[in-house]
């Protein structure tokens, strides 16, 4: 039997897309699964997107793109950065990728390796963990406070850094937490990275999903010394229910954009040809069905997060973001459920899935196992549903 590479061995599958999986198949097999598990937008990508990628066929727009995106796509980027963000970049700047994933995963294979050591923020979304082991490099993480909105201090931050420290992953709106950090919160986070010199991911691919007065800010655009540390992830997958479609895009200093094009340019090459052409269409198109989703996710957001608190035992923090709640279920590890013990979050969402066929991810996927993450990316309808269910299984537990 030929041994797999070390690295390989280390790879542990998403659990967000294993879940996922397992659901799925659940329904598949005729059960009455409610998934809160994935963070995939349920609503369809809007029509005009679908009828620009159709006219691209047609058209023949079926070759070979450059590398690292059509210049159409490229300077929809430049115009997206510079109208959401204040954000500056010339399209040489711009990477397009299959999928914000993709454009992390680039990101940090140009920019760490052995010897590293990288900030991780914990509850941190699944692939950051796999993608920094799989460079060589350390992460080290950082435990994020419930009563901090599980945000990052400063004076956490500095306890941290080492001469050995190159770069910090900030992901805000955040999965899982759906925390957000203020101008001022990324302001003084900013002043000491720039101190140190250390490199800053800013995976900002919930940044349309904000709720309330939550304003999103881009940590890139608040100095030019910023700008010159930082790589900006952003895609279409969320903003425009096009998670499917493959398409995120990195903007980065000249000297990191053109290393990751390189990197691209020996494994996947161009994204999708079809797919660059529909998320012109996504940036530049009218933004009416965005507006629409994010009014039903603020409805489902504020109702889930009613019934989470109306449960004895369970805390929820109101997120700013994203489309997660993130309830603390520490009250419930230790006690039992008919005669079963439940150890940790895990045990508790696998109790959730057999039993009430609701489909949650378990906390130690994002490094923090006292607590659930809810996706509310389904039905108002099938929330109610899985809520009922919920609350009946948590009541017998003792
Ligand atoms: N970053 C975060 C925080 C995410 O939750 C996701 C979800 N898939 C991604 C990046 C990747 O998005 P995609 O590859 O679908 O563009
Ligand atoms: N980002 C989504 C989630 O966290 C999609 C799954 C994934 O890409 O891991 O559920």
């Amino acid at each position: 039997m030929i041994n797999l590479a070390d690295r390989a061995v280390g790879i542990s599958p998403s659990p967000t897309l294993s879940i996922d999986a397992k659901a799925k198949k659940m329904i598949a097999e005729g059960k009455n699964v409610v998934n809160f598990g994935v963070g995939e937008p349920d609503f369809d990508t809007p029509n005009h997107i679908k009828q620009v990628a159709i006219e691209a066929i047609e058209k023949g727009m079926t070759k070979y793109t450059p590398v690292a995106g059509t210049e159409a796509l490229k300077n929809a980027i430049v115009n997206k950065l510079k109208n959401d963000n204040e954000l500056e970049y010339q399209p040489a700047q711009i990477v397009v990728s299959a999928g914000a994933k993709h454009s992390l995963y680039n990101a940090f294979q140009v920019l760490c390796q052995e010897g590293d050591e990288v900030i991780l923020l914990a509850p941190y979304w699944v692939s950051y963990m796999e993608q920094i082991k799989l460079t060589g490099a350390v992460p080290v993480v950082i435990q994020t406070k419930a009563v901090n909105g599980f945000k990052v201090t400063p004076q956490e931050l500095t306890e941290k850094i080492t001469d050995r420290t190159k770069l910090i992953i900030i992901n805000s709106p955040s999965n899982p937490t759906g925390g957000v950090y203020s101008g001022e919160e990324l302001a003084a986070l900013g002043q000491i990275l720039v101190k140190h010199g250390i490199a800053i991911i800013s995976d900002e691919i919930y940044e349309k999903l904000v709720y309330d007065e939550v304003k999103h800010i881009s940590i890139a655009s608040l100095s030019k010394e910023l700008k010159d540390l930082t790589v900006v992830i952003n895609g279409v997958s969320k903003a425009y229910a096009m998670t499917g479609w493959r398409i995120g895009y990195a903007a980065a200093p000249q000297k990191i954009a053109k290393a990751m094009a390189d990197l691209q340019s020996h494994s996947t090459s161009n994204p999708t040809s079809i797919a660059q052409a529909a998320s012109v269409a996504a940036l530049e198109g009218t933004q009416k069905p965005l507006w629409e989703m994010l009014e039903e996710f603020a409805k489902r957001r504020n109702y889930m997060l009613e019934r989470l608190s109306s449960i004895p035992g369970l805390s929820c923090t109101k997120p700013g973001g994203a489309f997660y709640l993130f309830p603390d279920i520490s009250s419930f590890i230790g006690l039992e459920y008919k005669g079963q013990k439940i150890e940790g979050a895990k045990d508790l969402a696998d109790l959730l899935l057999d039993v009430a066929h609701v489909a949650v991810v378990p906390g130690v996927a994002f490094g923090d196992d006292n607590y659930l993450r809810l996706s509310y990316a389904t039905s108002m309808e099938r929330i109610v549903e899985g809520m009922d269910r919920i609350q009946n299984l948590l009541a017998e537990i003792k």
